[in-house]
């Protein structure tokens, strides 16, 4: 098959803050150097931000190295946090914390919406002549040998079958001197290069689910700037996660809630647990009589320091969530995003100049990081998430005791165990939830406030190994967790005209949240891009 060619100096993968961050910091370096260099982005959704999704409070540290103190003239922000209080949910109660935990401090930092952000600076990319491809999804990576020499993007046009229709193109070959991996969280190309080559970390990487919503509700119950955190309720001791609210005007928030995946529970279901969650006296006297305008869901990787996998090699780099440099403590990871693809811009400007892009002049990349703020400040934190895994009540005393001592105790490396391996066989039932389309609703309804979209007319983006095991092993053990945990009813053991139970993939819901990639027991579940660049559209979001 004939397939167009296409040589670059650099390629980003993926139009996340911490890519766009690099290719900002890459060009400037490089003009100001006098120098040039051929940069160019490919990005899987239709527009740079619709696959974008965070919670939405960024620390600016990051931001005022990229742009200068001026940065607030340079990106899109909703405003400053005013104040915050954490509580610890009953079923009926919300409890304050008598004080703030020093992790969740926000004093100083901004309520944003990243995929506004992201849209602003691939505006500032393309007017400094930074190639940037939507709609490009990477496909697969280009190898010579082990070295990475760049990516084959996806195929377009295919029928159902997987066979090329009447609309076919063959996906480019993107050649590059490096390939910088930042796909965020889960990312496909990233997972199966750490395979390949074996890069990951000490400890597997862990994940929770994310689901979040924009409200407009009725002025006067919340002010501008305001942040709520809760713990508890609806999750148990052996669930670890937690709520939000932040008020982006006097009539809008962004609420959420992140669900880990190593409950063990295969019934949990992350995107209930939010619902239910609004059903909370002081969640319910928030929205009632407001309006539910856009919802999303993603993962969140969890894992932290030790997590991180080997984020160089012969012609690539890895960074931002892609990496696991998420601050699970502080429920952050846009400043760590920006700063890594900032160390990444730092790191090729010396390759460039040398013409080697060879796994030791590379790991420069990971030396700057470890002498960084951004690797002081995950090292702090390393063993956060894994005391978590040991119930929240214990989790809390021993980050606590850790968090006294400013990270200079407990420094050696704590264990986790893969959220795919907690699952334990099913021995409880289903509780499906009743929701009433006002405050609490259905997943499809997610979906569709989610704005996702895929053409019918293609071969399913989610694809599993063996389906038979869906209705007779995974049935047996577990009772089909796919159906529980995907935010968006994508799964679904269907009976067929002869009685027979089936698994039907409902890939057109799906809203690239990557929790079925994660969480399924038996990994046979691997999420791969569509072929119509198509997803959800969290602009704004
Ligand atoms: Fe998320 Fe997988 Fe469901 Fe898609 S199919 S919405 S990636 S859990």
């Amino acid at each position: 098959m004939e397939r167009e060619q296409l040589s670059v100096d650099v390629l980003f993968v993926g139009a996340g803050p911490a890519n766009l961050a690099a290719a900002y910091r890459l060009a400037k370096t490089l003009e100001a150097q006098g120098r040039e260099a051929e940069i160019a982005i490919i990005e899987k959704g239709q527009s740079v931000g619709d696959h974008i999704l965070s919670g939405g409070i960024m620390d600016p540290r990051a931001v005022e190295e990229l742009f200068g103190p001026d940065w607030r003239d340079e990106i899109p922000v909703d405003g400053p946090v005013r104040g915050e209080s954490v509580f610890f949910m009953t079923e009926t109660l919300a409890i304050p914390f008598p004080i703030v935990p020093p992790t969740l401090h926000n004093e100083g930092c901004y309520i944003v919406s990243l995929s506004k952000i992201c849209a602003a600076l691939k505006d500032k990319l393309e007017a400094m002549g930074v190639m940037i491809c939507e709609g490009f999804p990477g496909k697969e990576l280009l190898f010579d040998g082990d070295r990475v020499v760049g990516v084959r993007t996806m195929d377009m046009g295919l029928d159902r079958n997987g066979q090329p229709g009447p609309s076919f193109q063959p996906g480019t070959d993107m050649f590059a001197k490096v390939t910088v991996l930042g796909e965020g969280t889960r990312g496909s190309l990233t997972k199966s290069l750490v395979d390949r080559l074996g890069l990951a970390g000490p400890n597997p990487q862990i994940y929770g689910t994310g689901i979040k919503e924009i409200w407009d509700i009725p002025a006067g119950r919340v002010y501008p700037g305001q942040v709520w955190h809760s713990a508890g309720w609806p999750l148990t001791n052996d669930q670890y996660g937690g709520s939000w609210m932040y008020a982006m005007s006097e009539t809008r928030v962004s609420i959420g809630f992140v669900s880990a995946l190593d409950s063990g529970d295969p019934t949990f279901d992350p995107y209930q647990t939010m619902q239910r969650w609004k059903t909370h006296p002081k969640i319910k006297g928030l929205l009632e009589g407001g309006s539910l305008v856009r919802s999303g869901a993603k993962t969140v990787p969890e894992g932290g320091y030790w997590s991180r996998p080997r984020s160089f090699g012969d012609g690539f780099l890895i960074i931002g969530d892609s990496g696991s440099l998420l601050n699970i403590a502080r429920l952050k990871g846009i400043h760590t995003a920006i700063k890594s693809g900032m160390l990444a811009a730092d790191t090729i400007v010396d390759c460039l100049a040398l013409d080697d892009f060879g796994a030791g002049r590379l790991s420069l990349y990971e030396s700057m990081f470890e002498q960084s703020w951004l690797g002081e400040e995950l090292r702090k934190n390393r063993n956060f998430r894994a005391y978590f895994q040991q119930g929240f009540w214990a989790g809390g005393l021993l980050n606590g005791i850790a968090m006294l001592f400013g990270g200079r105790i407990f420094r050696d490396r704590v264990p986790l165990h893969a959220d795919c391996e907690a699952m334990k066989p099913a021995h409880w039932g289903k509780e499906p939830m009743a929701v009433d389309g006002k405050l609490t609703f259905d997943k499809v309804t997610g979906v569709y406030n989610a704005g996702a979209i895929h053409e019918e007319q293609q071969p399913s983006h989610l694809v599993i190994a063996d389906t038979s095991i869906c209705v007779t092993r995974c049935a047996e053990e577990y009772g089909n967790p796919c159906e529980s945990f995907c935010p968006a009813d994508v799964y679904e053991i269907a009976t067929g005209d002869d009685g027979g139970k089936r698994m039907q993939i409902n890939f057109s819901n799906c809203v690239h949240c990557k929790t079925c990639d994660v969480a399924d027991p038996y990994q046979l579940i691997t999420w791969t891009v569509p072929t119509d660049a198509g997803g959800p559209k969290y602009m704004g979001m």
